[in-house]
């Protein structure tokens, strides 16, 4: 796989905050050595948040963001302040740009609380020392003064002259906390040599040419951990565990043929789907095996909002237009009244709902998958997401949790309440 194609919702995403024209376009170009950001000296170039992927070593596939200044004003500043503020919903890595000459403004302070607030790992970047005529030792006052009000490490630098870019990259990987052993997708489940069926129903919603990318992304993690990825259609499984020789660790099925891959296959082989992996992935498994129990509460008149965050060709059995509305009816014998939200914007309203019923995410990253999750627990409504709906509604949720421990135990303590 080229640079290029790793998707954006799995690269880390690192974005720039400050004031207008301290700079932040142009410590993009620096630390990256491309004119990638449009850099000027007018104020307030940059408006809507500006992405930038690309590969930052040793860190991999990165995304900046190169936002708007916080200072902004007027009806169109406060718009361009909201799209800013809302970018922190998805940042893994903020970095704060300080003017060396004016020093830390309130609005650092500002942005700095709000960031802090999140628990984003934060680094400061004291930019365009080379304006400052002072010592070195009035330099490291500034930053030990800066760093004293900001409360994180603060770096000079001059993004001009690339003075300080090398330190700058140093503090920047030091910030990335390392999570890839705590959020795999599959790779913890399995050892090295294990078999793992994956079934991929080949149907009309199925893109042409392709799979899609939460099985390309299980097929790797899997070859990453020195096991062996099997890919069978829901037809062909019986003959496939038939012929495989060796029982297979794990099935791991698309969610809407369930029913059908439980029914063929024993039922001392663990079975789950890729929306409950991506689910755990995501970081919020258990909140989602919660909110199925919602299901069960339904009554009619109830508002059901269906989220995706994409906005992708409506299929004419749609997965969330159609079956999931379809199924969660069939299930509850109530009418039950659907709204549906698609793309990167969740509604404000999300308290009007009796349940929110999500899309695995796969266009967002995990921060973006989690501030949804606690957007719906900040509201008091459940939320489960399609697979785990899915599963639950055809009957077979413990089975298809049963690989996960604290998936099962909020499933038991969901059904006491
Ligand atoms: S609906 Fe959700 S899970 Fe499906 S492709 Fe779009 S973002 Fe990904």
């Amino acid at each position: 796989m080229s640079v290029n194609d790793t998707p954006r919702s799995s690269r880390l995403h690192i974005a720039l905050f400050g004031r207008r024209n301290a700079g932040k376009s142009s410590i993009i170009n620096a630390v990256t050595r491309q004119d990638i950001a449009v850099v000027s000296p007018v104020k307030g170039t940059t408006t809507d948040p500006v992405y930038k992927s690309m590969e930052l070593l040793p860190l991999g596939p990165v995304v900046f963001i190169d936002t708007a200044g916080l200072d902004d004003d007027g009806e169109l500043g406060e718009l361009r302040k909201k799209k800013t503020l809302e970018v922190l919903n998805k940042t893994d890595v903020a970095l704060i740009v300080i003017d060396a000459a004016c020093g830390v403004t309130s609005f650092d302070r500002q942005i700095a609380e709000i960031v802090q607030s999140k628990a984003i790992p934060t680094l400061g970047i004291l930019n365009k020392i080379d304006l400052l005529e002072t010592h070195t030792e009035d330099l490291d006052d500034l930053v030990r003064s800066s760093e004293e009000k900001l409360g994180f490490k603060v770096v000079p630098v001059s993004a001009v002259d690339q003075q300080g870019i090398t330190q700058l990259k140093k503090a920047l990987i030091a910030t990335v906390p390392n999570e890839d052993d705590k959020f795999r997708i599959v790779g913890d489940l399995i050892n090295p040599g294990d078999l793992v069926v994956l079934v991929v129903p080949i149907d009309k919603a199925a893109p042409k040419g392709r799979l899609i990318l939460p099985q390309q992304q299980t097929i790797r993690d899997i070859l990453e951990s020195d096991a062996i990825a099997v890919v069978t259609k829901e037809y062909e499984l019986r003959e496939t565990l038939e012929n495989l020789g060796k029982k297979p660790r794990l099935v791991i099925t698309d969610s809407q043929v369930f029913l059908k891959v439980a029914a063929d296959m024993p039922k001392e082989i663990p079975l789950t789907s890729f929306s409950i992996l991506f689910a755990r992935n995501k970081g919020n498994l258990e909140e989602m095996v919660r909110g199925a129990r919602a299901i069960d509460r339904l009554q009619d008149g109830d508002r059901v909002l269906i989220a995706e965050s994409c906005t992708h060709h409506q299929q004419p059995d749609d997965i969330g237009k159609v079956k999931i509305p379809r199924w969660i009816r069939q299930a509850t014998g109530r009418q039950i009244e659907f709204d549906f939200a698609n793309g990167m914007k969740f509604p404000d309203n999300v308290k009007d709902y009796s349940l929110i019923v999500h899309c695995g995410g796969c266009m967002m990253n995990r921060r973006q998958m989690l501030w949804r999750v606690e957007q719906a627990v900040e509201a008091g409504v459940p939320i489960v997401n399609y697979g785990v709906a899915i599963a639950h509604v055809q009957g077979i949720l413990e089975r298809a949790i049963s690989p996960f421990p604290l998936a099962s135990l909020a499933w038991k303590e969901s059904l006491q309440e």
